[in-house]
């Protein structure tokens, strides 16, 4: 199949997908920060490099991407290039598997986000994530 676009503008979609990405985490850490939780963003040393972390409770957030991550009702793969792009979107599913079972048994807390939860319905999603940060502090401190 043929994609209907140039490589040159394909590739400049896939980049404004990236960064709009960027853009729901940078919104979702600036919410969180307002409520008075204290993190740090994109922690590279740990696994999976989670949007947000808190060594001290064990907390790992991550925010998915529908796309890069293989939303199974949002990923829609570029019509070129497909077999590249299943494999890909593939790959990061496995390495997210790899990621949450490595987290679970390091007795992390662990929480998920798909993007399309926080371009829903935006306050429920920051609310469950707090909610959820607020529980694993509690169980961790009591
Ligand atoms: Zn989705």
């Amino acid at each position: 199949m043929t994609d209907k676009v140039s490589k040159a503008k394909r590739s400049k979609i896939m980049q404004a997908i990236k960064s709009s990405d960027t853009a729901l985490e940078k919104d979702v850490r600036k919410k969180l920060w307002k409520i008075g939780f204290r993190f740090r963003k994109n922690v590279s040393d740990l696994p999976g490099k989670p949007d947000i972390a808190i060594k001290k409770y064990k907390i790992a957030v991550f925010i998915d991407s529908c796309f890069w991550h293989g939303c199974s009702l949002h990923c829609r793969l570029p019509s070129s290039n497909s077999e590249y792009w299943v494999a890909k979107i593939e790959r990061n599913m496995r390495r997210d598997e790899t990621v949450n079972k490595y987290y679970r048994e390091q007795g992390w807390n662990i929480i998920r986000v798909w993007e399309h939860q926080l371009r829903g319905n935006h306050d429920k999603a920051i609310n469950e994530i707090a909610d959820f940060i607020e529980l694993a502090t509690l169980k961790t401190t009591n």
